[in-house]
């Protein structure tokens, strides 16, 4: 499996403005010496001298994963800001005149994770199809809806509408799962308002678990059946650590965890990578990346560095 990450933020879309732009232009000049210009090669070590939070940004774009299986099938998980840009990536790839097959899985129905749906320029071309998963039996109707008039000039369906064969797929009996080709898919209800689902992929002895949108309790701590069958031992977890743990006692209920939190159920599932997500929109990169410095210690110190912690970015790649 490879998978492709093209918005990592929570809430709402956070482009950087003007003055962070500035500021961090003169943050990067004021630390230039007259040996890092020399030559082409010093000018390339001293950009990779740079912090991360300085040469780059983890992006402000919201929730969309790209899944590709080992068979090629294209999984896209949550349709937030980021599928334009992957649709943007997805012109760009060769393509056949018979079209290309899209599995959207939706985890819940917040704008966040909706927004990006009528820039998913893939579903105006009629050679596509387009197959959308959710466990609400309305699906349909929902995402009509959101693109009805006023809110937006195009429809979802009917003229001027999505023109791909469009299917929807009712996620109901979880003890049983779905199958694209021979990659596996379970699902896993978290706490969110208004409900929210985690999504387990298990393809070529790889398992991974896309988990957004989720305040952890002690219940997802419990070494139950149900528990420890989705989320044991995955080789990667993408999970929502939208707060610092300060921020989250203040936000009890609101439907989003801790990063230590994630830290802790990721060493209690023991996991291998756990995959910082929904990244608050207040925060900073330099902010998100002391975040990630934090989890990483946190783990280290109980659990000596079996769990490998990536701070979700725009653009970032992982092969399981
Ligand atoms: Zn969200
Ligand atoms: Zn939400």
């Amino acid at each position: 499996m490879k998978v492709h990450f093209w918005g990592v933020r929570g809430s709402i879309p956070t482009p950087l403005t003007p003055l962070q732009i500035q500021n961090r232009v003169a943050a990067v000049v004021q630390r230039i010496t007259a040996t890092d210009i020399r030559d082409a090669d010093s000018r390339e070590r001293f950009l990779a001298s740079l912090p991360k939070w300085l040469f780059g940004t983890v992006g402000g774009n919201t929730s969309c994963v790209e899944l590709e299986t080992s068979q090629g099938e294209t999984i896209i998980l949550d349709a937030g800001s980021g599928l334009r840009e992957l649709s943007l990536n997805l012109n760009e790839r060769p393509s056949s005149p018979k079209g290309k097959t899209f599995h959207l899985f939706l985890s819940h129905f917040h704008w966040d994770h909706l927004q990006g749906l009528p820039f998913f320029t893939q579903a105006f071309n009629p050679a596509n199809r387009i197959v959308f998963y959710s466990v609400n039996p309305d699906v349909r109707n929902i995402l009509s809806r959101q693109m009805e008039s006023p809110f937006f000039p195009v429809p979802f369906e009917g003229p001027g509408g999505f023109r791909a064969q469009m299917e929807f797929v009712q996620l109901k009996d979880s003890d049983k799962g779905i199958s694209i080709g021979d990659t596996r898919i379970d699902w896993y209800p978290m706490d969110h308002p208004g409900g929210c689902v985690a999504y387990r992929f298990e393809d070529a002895g790889k398992v991974f678990i896309y988990a957004t949108d989720t305040e952890l309790h002690r219940e997802n701590f419990v070494k139950n059946d149900a528990n420890t069958k989705f989320f044991k031992q995955a080789d990667a977890v993408v999970m929502d650590s939208q707060y610092t743990m300060d921020e989250a006692l203040k936000k009890e209920g609101w439907g989003h965890s801790s990063f230590s939190m994630t830290v802790d159920f990721a060493l209690n599932w023991e996991c291998k990578k756990l995959v910082l997500f929904h990244h608050e929109p207040t925060y900073s990169d330099k902010k998100l990346f002391s975040v990630l410095q934090s989890a990483s210690w946190y783990s280290g110190y109980n659990a000596k560095g079996t769990l490998q912690i990536e701070i979700a970015r725009e653009g970032m790649e992982l092969v399981l």
